[in-house]
């Protein structure tokens, strides 16, 4: 079993250090900024053992160089298509990694759609899929496509419903108030909107979720689902045919009116 670390980065960015049982090594996803990631592998004498990328936004890449400075021989994985400095392992999707001192295998998941390159490392029973799927929401579309994030939510809700998602970003109540626009008589998500106040308030991280709770609450996933179809074309005023349209007018509703 792996044992994660929670690095917060920006004001609601999230760094995640993975970590063998004895937390000696680790990889670290998405740094940002490199500052939060040095002091905690410092103080708890953490040896680094490679920079896992999903994509090329600057708050997800930002501290690869700071982070090299110390540590130049560092691998740093990431996707092919995106256009990012010091990758040494272009990923495009179904490779396996395995980092033997952290004991953990990882498959890649090509999730396009947030960007155009987006990839997801999937292994011990976690998700780490930085801006495409995100507690009770999802990434917005840059230069993706809403089809392309429509399939690759597809690819995650296939995964194993006691799956963990790490997403990259503490949104979960900003999504929340949006999910309730969808679903406004749904108790599971009053239920997890009481639970993430109570995390906010106690002044933790509502990540990570369980892919299960995402399958009840989650809006983006829920865009099979004939009410949910009816709630959507209220909201947009229009007529709408199977899933990919439900999400994509879902995602378009939540850009223009909600955030
Ligand atoms: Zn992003």
């Amino acid at each position: 079993m792996s044992h994660i670390i929670t690095v917060p980065a920006f004001s609601d960015n999230y760094i995640w250090l993975i970590c063998d049982e004895k937390v000696e090594n680790a990889v670290i996803v998405d740094p940002g900024d490199a500052t939060p990631v040095l002091s905690i592998l410092n103080e708890q004498d953490i040896t680094p053992e490679g920079i896992l990328i999903t994509h090329f936004h600057h708050d997800h890449v930002g501290g690869i160089a700071g982070i090299l400075q110390k540590y130049p021989d560092l691998p740093v994985y990431g996707p092919v298509n995106e256009s990012i400095p010091h990758i040494t392992h272009p990923l495009s999707g179904s490779e396996q990694l395995h980092f033997e001192d952290i004991n953990i295998r990882f498959e890649v998941l090509n999730v396009p759609g947030h960007t155009a390159g987006h990839i997801a490392y999937y292994g011990d029973g976690k998700l780490f899929c930085g801006d495409t799927l995100f507690a009770a929401g999802c990434g917005r579309v840059f230069n993706g496509t809403l089809e392309e994030l429509h399939n690759s939510l597809q690819k995650v809700k296939a995964l194993p419903a006691d799956t963990l998602i790490y997403c990259a970003h503490e949104y979960t109540l900003d999504n929340i108030g949006f999910a309730k626009w969808v679903e406004p008589d749904s108790g599971s998500l009053l239920a997890r909107e009481e639970q993430a106040m109570a995390l906010i308030d106690a002044n933790k991280p509502t990540v990570p979720s369980l892919l299960s709770l995402e399958l009840e609450t989650n809006p983006f996933l829920r865009t099979d689902l004939p009410h949910v179809k009816e709630q959507v074309e209220k909201g947009t005023g229009k007529k709408l045919q199977n899933s990919a349209e439900v999400f994509a007018a879902m995602r378009t509703w939540k850009d223009r009116d909600y955030d």
